[in-house]
Formats: C-alpha cells, sequence, structure tokens
C-alpha cells in the first residue's frame, strides 16, 4: 500500500522524465532505446515507494545489502520484476540472497564464484553474474583490476554454474567530466575487447555502468544498464 500518494506521483513524474533523458541520450549516440536497461537502485528506500516506481514500469531493481533485501523482499510488488544483487558480497551472505535475485553484478573474487556455485549446486539452479571491474585502480574499492579482467574470465569460466553476462562499474568521483569519460571508454573498450575474443562461456551482453550523475554519459559510451538511485528516490537519509 502506498502511503502518500503525492510521492508515489512525483516518483512517476521523475521515472518518466529520466526515460525521456535517456531515450535523448540514445538518439543523439545513434542507439536504439530499447538497448538501454533503466534499473532502480533501492537502497534506504522504503518498499512502498520502490512499488511506485514499479507501477510506474520500472522492471529491474538493484539491491545492495542482503540483509535490507531480505527485510523488504516480502513487501516488493515483484511478479514481474527482475531483481540484481549489486553490492559488495560477503560470501558468508551469498545464501540468504541466492533465491531472490537473477543476477550477482558484483562478481569480484575467485572465493565469491565458489560460495555461488556451492549456493547454486544446493538449488538446483544457474546464476547470471557480471564481473565487477575495479576501473579506477582505487585500492580501496572491491572489484577486478582492469588488467586482470580476462585471466579472471578464464578462471572463472570452471563454475558451471555461473552464467557470465557482461561487467559492472562503480568508477571513481572524478573532478572533471573528462576523466569521467576516460573511465567509461576504458570500460566500453574491455567489453568491446574481451566480447571479440569470444571466450567459451562468457558472453558480453550487459555493460552495467552510470549512476544518478552520470547516466547519460556512460549512455554515450555504450552502457546498456544504468543504475538509478538518487535521481529516482531523492537523496538518502540513512537511519
Ligand atoms: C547506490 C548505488 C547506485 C546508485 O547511485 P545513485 O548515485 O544514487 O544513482 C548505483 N550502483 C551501485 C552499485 C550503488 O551502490
Amino acid at each position: 500500500m502506498i502511503e502518500n500518494k503525492h510521492d508515489s506521483f512525483i516518483i512517476a513524474q521523475t521515472i518518466a522524465q529520466v526515460r525521456e533523458q535517456i531515450a535523448a541520450a540514445c538518439r543523439q549516440s545513434g542507439r536504439d532505446v530499447s538497448e538501454v536497461q533503466l534499473m532502480a537502485v533501492t537502497k534506504t528506500v522504503e518498499a512502498a515507494r520502490v512499488n511506485a516506481a514499479i507501477a510506474a514500469g520500472v522492471r529491474l531493481l538493484g539491491e545492495n545489502k542482503a540483509q535490507e533485501l531480505c527485510a523488504k523482499y516480502e513487501q516488493y510488488d515483484k511478479d514481474e520484476v527482475d531483481i540484481h544483487f549489486i553490492g559488495h558480497l560477503q560470501t558468508n551472505k551469498v545464501r540468504q540472497i541466492i533465491d531472490k535475485v537473477c543476477m550477482i553484478q558484483s562478481l569480484d573474487r575467485l572465493s565469491l564464484a565458489q560460495e555461488i556455485q556451492n549456493q547454486c549446486e544446493r538449488l538446483n539452479r544457474q546464476m547470471e553474474c557480471l564481473v565487477e571491474v575495479n576501473i579506477g585502480s582505487e585500492f580501496t574499492k572491491s572489484g577486478v583490476a582492469p588488467e586482470m579482467l580476462e585471466n579472471f574470465l578464464l578462471s572463472v569460466r570452471s563454475f558451471d554454474r555461473l552464467k557470465i553476462r557482461g561487467i559492472m562499474a562503480i568508477p571513481p568521483i572524478c573532478d572533471t567530466e573528462i576523466e569521467n569519460e576516460r573511465n567509461f571508454e576504458r570500460m566500453h573498450q574491455l567489453f568491446v575487447d574481451i566480447s571479440s575474443k569470444n571466450i567459451d562461456n562468457i558472453s558480453m551482453d550487459f555493460l552495467s555502468m552510470g549512476m544518478s550523475g552520470d547516466y547519460l554519459l556512460a549512455i554515450k559510451h555504450g552502457s546498456n544498464l544504468v543504475r538509478l538511485g538518487t535521481i529516482l528516490f531523492g537523496h538518502r537519509v540513512y537511519p
């Protein structure tokens, strides 16, 4: 139940505006708007407001925290919605989320791949994954180093329950748009390079990049999945 009709109206209006912006960015770079998926990132957003976004047509949710996902999962109107995990994932939390998401975008280490494999075996299922790339080579951030990506993909191929579908990045906050563009361009180049290598069992369908502050720039550089929180729901209020 949505308690605040006004709020859900604003969310719907915002989503319509963001979709127009996405369509315009696609036109400008000669891309078809159907190529780009819009994800609503739900961290700290109460379930009723997430449901307002779903009512307004959002079909993809991004979850950062296992605990928060488990707390809100039952309240989501999720019949026609895909949920992806996008946050840093502790190995011991995989079990809690494995039956709730259809993709894990934050695969960043072999021990995590092993645990996803184990949990998928338990449930006799597969899991789609994106490899998170530490595109800014920041030592405080998780993600596979760009120069290690190909090796990582070759190693992760042995986990037959994982289907690697592409790559994801959370680029560093940059002082200038030029630096920001350079990171997107590097990601796009990795995406194209890996695609062209046709590695068995690795497909490059998803290039997940672009958040509220830079999603139009990311689309210009080939992103086909933008992950939006603040612009849809307003600034996050942490308890
Ligand atoms: C929070 C978050 C986003 C959305 O960020 P906004 O700037 O609020 O749009 C996207 N991706 C990941 C991985 C996040 O944690």
